[in-house]
């Protein structure tokens, strides 16, 4: 914890640095910034700060340095591993007020960004050079492009494109001691020294402070249809998902939703698939230049999923295409509504071992009761596992909750898999890091936090 005396003293120091209007004690605030989407979870900041410039942002962190005080970086607060959560007190830098796109560049397929951008903005604004930024969280018309560089945020467009941290060549960042520096460009190749970039995207604001961003677009598919297929039990539908990647057609998504987590959108946001007897649904995404081809490839997958075509939904046009991503994206928001308080996890396995992972997991919540939901990115092996608390008492909740966390991650492990796929470790996954990682290689990790901030201040008690 931050003593008093220093708090009262930052806020003089910032207050003489920064606007007033853009620096906040209010306990609303406050209490609006000590929490993220992570169930059951809030710690208060003392402070929250709203810069505008890079050069406030090394103001803060001078401070910050000079009086020892924690720092924790925010976006838009959509994190679902704590990240963003103030756990010492101390100061919020709220990235929100950073919020331009400096640059689209279609010479060079490069857009240049402040970290406080909602990610979908980047991908309209380069849609009108007929370019595309396919990372595309579920969160992405509410979460920061500096967000989802922090925590090297995937979505279901990975399996063809990649994750965030496939489209990141520049970075320009505020260290620990309030320097700033720049590293890469607008050019596509660099092996000028160490890798900073790669080791800065995923670090969770442990390490510097991104204050812009320099982003690769790729040219935009000019064809693309959705599919909505349905399948009488989760194993049919996780088969098929693996044919499709064994025969090698690589879908832009493939998404995977159990039926339960349907019925809860149904529930709460009134959005009915139109296959309800179903139990699982595999939602694919292809794209590319022509609708023949693509059609084919359609067809391709029909005749693996040994569905029957006139059992599966072809969506061609946008507002056809939007009403079924819609569904999938209002999964989350709609089991939170169902139960506020669950576990949502977003293990990761060897894309052949999803359907072992699931089915042992699915075993091990029915044997202790348990409520719990399976959907997400079928198609990369990054399966979001929810556990729901729904009437239990939260004292036996939070009991429990060490032991089904170990659960699942020792799953994984064994899968192949691993403990995070894209939200991150943040608070809540930190001690279980062992499970996943050698000895070493954390010692590694706690050596590079030290480099890069050796007074502990940048967003402690995160992942490591
Ligand atoms: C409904 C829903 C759906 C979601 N779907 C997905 C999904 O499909 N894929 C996915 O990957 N995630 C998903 N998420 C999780 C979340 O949206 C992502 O982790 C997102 O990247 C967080 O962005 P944010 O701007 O909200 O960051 P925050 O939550 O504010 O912060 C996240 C982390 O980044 C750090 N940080 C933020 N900005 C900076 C900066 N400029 N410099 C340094 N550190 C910084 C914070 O300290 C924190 O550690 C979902 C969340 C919700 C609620």
């Amino acid at each position: 914890m931050a003593e008093r005396a220093a708090i009262a003293e930052a806020l003089r120091l910032l207050c003489a640095r920064i606007p007033t209007e853009r620096v906040f004690t209010d306990k609303t605030i406050l209490e609006h910034y000590a929490r993220d989407e992570t169930p059951d979870l809030s710690y208060t900041p003392d402070i929250v700060v709203m810069p505008i410039s890079t050069q406030e942002v090394s103001e803060i962190v001078k401070i910050c340095a000079h009086l020892k005080i924690p720092l924790t970086p925010r976006g838009k607060g959509t994190g679902v591993a704590g990240g963003a959560l103030p756990i010492d007190g101390g100061i919020v830098l709220s990235f929100e007020r950073m919020n331009k796109i400096i640059e689209i560049d279609p010479k060079n397929l490069i857009a240049i960004v402040e970290p406080g951008v909602i990610t979908r903005e980047i991908d309209n604004a380069a849609k009108q050079f007929g370019l595309m930024y396919p990372p595309d969280p579920s969160s992405l018309d509410s979460c920061s492009i500096g967000g989802n560089v922090a925590v090297g945020a995937g979505g279901p467009r990975a399996v063809k494109y990649g994750t965030t941290r496939d489209y990141v060549i520049g970075l320009e960042c505020v260290c620990a001691n309030g320097e700033i520096i720049a590293l890469g460009g607008k050019y596509v190749k660099n092996a000028t020294g160490y890798g900073l970039i790669p080791l800065l995207v995923g670090s969770e604001g442990t390490l510097a402070l991104i204050t812009k961003i320099v982003l690769r677009l790729l040219p935009r598919p000019t064809a693309s249809l959705a599919m909505l297929i349905p399948f009488d039990d989760i194993g049919l539908a996780l088969t098929a998902a693996e044919k499709i990647i064994m025969a090698k057609i690589i879908p832009a998504a493939i998404e995977f939703m159990e039926e339960d987590a349907l019925r809860l959108v149904k529930e709460y946001f009134f959005l009915e698939m139109p296959f309800p007897t179903a139990q699982a649904h595999l939602l694919i995404e292809i794209d590319g230049s022509s609708e023949d081809e693509l059609l084919r490839q359609a067809q391709e997958i029909v005749s693996l999923s040994t569905i029957h075509e006139s059992n599966v939904i072809i969506a061609m046009t946008e507002q056809e295409k939007d009403r079924i991503w819609k569904t999938r994206r209002l999964i989350r928001e709609a089991i939170s509504k169902k139960s506020p308080i669950f576990l949502a996890e977003d293990t990761v396995v060897p894309r052949a071992s999803i359907q072992r992972f699931i089915l042992q997991l699915k075993n091990e919540f029915k044997k202790q009761k348990l409520t719990s939901l399976m959907f997400g990115h079928a198609g990369d092996g990054n399966v979001h596992v929810d556990v729901l608390k729904g009437d239990m008492p939260i004292e036996q909740w939070r009991l429990l909750l060490p032991s089904l966390k170990e659960i699942i991650y020792q799953i994984a492990v064994e899968c192949g898999g691993t403990i995070s796929g894209e939200h991150g470790i943040g608070f809540i996954k930190r001690d279980y890091l062992p499970t996943a990682m050698d000895n070493h290689a954390i010692e590694l990790m706690r050596a590079i936090k030290r480099a890069f901030d050796p007074l502990g201040i940048l967003n402690p008690n995160k992942v490591i």
